[in-house]
């Protein structure tokens, strides 16, 4: 396939590459000038949508994808597939998906996990949202590029599985981390909260196979000096973007919105920027109660 990808970043860039050692024709774009090994040049962003049977965007935010958007729908061929890979607020996604089947064209929202080893392995999960047509026509590009993809449901449903599922994990991550600062005050050691909790009832992915104890559990960002990984400012994007979510569809959510405030100020406030999500458990053991 002729493919365009616009937004080479650490994700893009790695996810471009797979696509053109698998064979696809790949034709990449990025205002920061980036490239993607075995990816041909666009010099500008219109030579990356024209004549493209799909055009694949990676990109930081919705507001950006909306005015990529803009720029590149009345370009694409009709019955050119739309696949938009980055992580936005749901509006976002539905508005872009709405503009460009309104042009004839097929779209999906397909946000992803797995992060920079998985886009460089191509062993992402994308979780995607749109028609049987339009997932039909993705997903062998998501064979490529990941190991798994869902057809979540309508144009949006994707956005809305990749924010819920990011809400759960930042709330079980602070919880992991409160409860280890915890079992320090206790004296318990955490190699013991982790045998234990690991096999009982408060197991979780933050635990099992993200421990934030260095030296405990499998290998983590933890034994890295919290290096990520999965840094702390994303961690804050996507909570940012579930309690939109809630607000506008009127939801409950107060674990999301405290797991919010936590990282809003371990990012802002406490040093946490640029440092993995799971340093959350130095500065619980920092802190005494207020
Ligand atoms: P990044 O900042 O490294 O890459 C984004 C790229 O988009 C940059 O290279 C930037 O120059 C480019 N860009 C910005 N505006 C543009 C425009 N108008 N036209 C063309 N290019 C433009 O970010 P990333 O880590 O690659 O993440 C991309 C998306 O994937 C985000 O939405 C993020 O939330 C999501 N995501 C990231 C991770 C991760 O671990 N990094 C994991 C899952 C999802």
């Amino acid at each position: 396939m002729k493919i365009g990808f616009i937004g080479l970043g650490n994700m893009g860039a790695p996810m471009a590459a797979n696509l053109a050692k698998a064979g696809h024709e790949v034709t990449g774009f990025d205002v920061a000038g980036t490239t993607a090994e075995g990816a041909a040049v666009a010099e500008s962003i219109d030579a990356a949508a024209k004549d493209m049977d799909v055009v694949i965007t990676m990109l930081p935010n919705g507001p950006i994808l909306r005015d990529v958007a803009v720029q590149i729908i009345p370009l694409m061929s009709g019955g050119a597939c739309f696949i938009d890979c980055s992580t936005v607020d749901v509006d976002s996604a539905r508005a872009v998906a709405e503009d460009a089947e309104a042009a004839g064209l097929l779209a999906v929202d397909a946000p992803v996990s797995g992060g920079i080893g998985g886009a460089s392995g191509g062993t992402l999960t994308f979780m995607a949202g749109g028609s049987a047509q339009a997932f039909a026509k993705a997903a062998p590009l998501f064979e490529i590029m990941g190991q798994k993809a869902v057809h979540c449901g309508a144009a949006g449903a994707g956005q809305a599985a990749k924010i819920c599922n990011n809400m759960i994990l930042g709330a079980t991550m602070i919880a992991t981390c409160e409860a280890f600062a915890l079992a320090d005050k206790l004296g318990l050691e955490r190699q013991k909260m982790f045998d234990v909790v690991s096999t009982s009832s408060g197991y979780s992915w933050s635990m099992n196979a993200y421990c934030p104890a260095p030296g405990v559990g499998p290998q983590s960002p933890a034994d890295n000096d919290y290096k990520p990984g999965f840094a702390a400012e994303l961690m804050l994007k996507d909570l940012g973007l579930s309690q939109q979510a809630a607000e506008a569809a009127d939801a409950d959510t107060p674990m999301g919105q405290l797991a919010l405030s936590l990282y809003k100020s371990f990012v802002e406030d406490e040093g946490g920027k640029g440092r993995d999500f799971s340093a959350m458990l130095p500065r619980f053991v920092a802190r005494g109660r207020e």
